[in-house]
């Protein structure tokens, strides 16, 4: 079947969706390809922070990172209230805000941090009854802060992204895809064929954007892995815990989440300094390692009857020539091409809003869409029971 769209995205995880609604709210005849399940990538792994970044402020100073992710809070949030400019009413903030803790021992250059505007700016300190349950035990030193930064359920995200706009959402046979200047074939993941042409194309395809460069014949722009270990732990937890807790470095020592797994226990998932060093470590080497933080930092919670697992998963990103971390979104037109990666979960509108400005030149144009096969929504890591088989 042929048909003739707009813009063709491909990546149904937190980038293509949220372009696909705000393409489609602005009366663009758009379709998004996805050839696994929504949220399947990166995003089910996400914490879900959107950072306002006072993370990538810890050396005290302003950094790139810290200035772009900085009205995130507020963008998500209005989202969420239904007042912006995609609908999450109907996903789910499992929490208002997110936490910063230390341990009694500051290193000075924490000390700095804590004494700096960045932090008096962005940060409330609480007193003890207003702290995060965990952080009312009479055994807790150190001091605990409350940072603006909601988190999100981000499977929820995907459903309230993808069900308005379902329709407009196709599963394909992710090999049969061929890439032509301005249209692609593919087959659905019935074996209907379908040829659609387009005015733009989208690579949002998170770690699958570099076979589908070349399958374009475009050798930039570049993509970077970098791979983390996380860990996720269940068993007898009771509070659900937000927070980062801070180190001698200038990242976050230990960031822990709550979420819940299928029988609604709690879970938490552990990410931060822990998982970018624990690619060095087996998985067994990673679990003692994350007990013994635990163990460290929340000494008055008990370890008995906990269930452990790791899990692997790469952060893909735009490889700059100098080797530094991206500090924001990015997306580059060749053609009618654009490549992009958000960077971060929170970043996603911010990329949107660029992505939108390179449609100038694209016709509003309009066709009925076949009634095609439409994809699933991921599970999260921790509700899949064999994840849990290594404990
Ligand atoms: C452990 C971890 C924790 C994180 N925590 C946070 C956080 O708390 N806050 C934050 O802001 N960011 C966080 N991030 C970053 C964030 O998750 C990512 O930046 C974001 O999810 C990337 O979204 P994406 O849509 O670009 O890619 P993905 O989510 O990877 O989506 C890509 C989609 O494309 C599909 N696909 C791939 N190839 C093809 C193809 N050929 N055809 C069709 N479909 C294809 C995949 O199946 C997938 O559904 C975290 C990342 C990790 C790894």
């Amino acid at each position: 079947m042929k048909i003739n769209v707009d813009v063709v995205i491909i990546g149904g995880g937190i980038a293509g969706l949220w372009m696909l609604q705000r393409l489609r709210n602005q009366g663009y005849n758009a379709v998004l390809l996805e050839s696994e399940a929504l949220g399947a990538g990166q995003t089910r792994y996400a914490q879900g922070i959107i950072h306002g970044g006072t993370k990538y402020a810890l050396t005290g100073k302003l950094t790139a990172s810290s200035e772009a992710v900085a009205g995130m809070p507020a963008i998500w949030r209005a989202c969420y209230q239904g007042q912006g400019e995609v609908d999450l009413s109907n996903a789910t903030m499992i929490s208002d805000a997110h936490y910063l803790w230390s341990t009694a021992n500051l290193t000075s250059k924490i000390s700095g941090f804590f004494a700096s505007q960045v932090m008096r700016a962005r940060t409330t300190a609480l007193a003890p009854q207003q702290r995060p349950t965990l952080f009312r035990h009479r055994n807790f030193r150190g001091n605990i802060y409350r940072l603006d930064e909601p988190v999100f359920d981000t499977i929820s995200v995907m459903r309230a992204l993808a069900e308005p706009v379902m329709s407009a959402i196709l599963a394909i046979n992710e090999h049969t895809l061929q890439l032509g200047e301005s249209s692609l074939q593919v087959e659905a993941d019935n074996g209907d064929r379908f040829d659609l042409s387009f005015q733009r194309l989208l690579l949002m395809a998170g770690q699958g954007n570099a076979e589908l460069l070349t399958a374009a014949g475009l050798s930039k722009p570049a993509m970077q892995l970098r791979p983390l270990k996380m860990v996720i732990v269940r068993g007898g937890l009771t509070d659900e815990v937000f927070a980062h807790c801070m180190g001698a470095g200038v990242n976050p020592r230990l960031t822990i989440t709550s979420h819940q797994d299928n029988q609604g226990h709690i879970v938490w998932y552990l990410g931060g300094q822990i998982a970018e060093d624990g690619v060095n470590r087996t998985d067994a080497g990673q679990i003692a390692y994350a007990r013994h933080e635990l163990a460290d930092l929340i000494p008055w919670l008990s370890q008995d009857g906990m269930q452990w697992a790791t899990l692997d998963v790469n952060r893909a990103e735009v490889r700059h020539a100098d080797g530094h971390r991206p500090d924001t979104y990015f997306a580059l037109q060749q053609g009618k091409i654009i490549t992009a990666w958000p960077t971060k979960l929170a970043l996603a509108p911010l990329l949107a809003q660029q992505v939108l400005k390179l449609m100038a030149g694209v016709d509003k144009t309009s066709c009925n869409l076949p009634n095609w096969p439409t994809p699933s929504f991921a599970e999260f890591p921790w509700c899949e029971s064999a994840r849990w088989g290594m404990a």
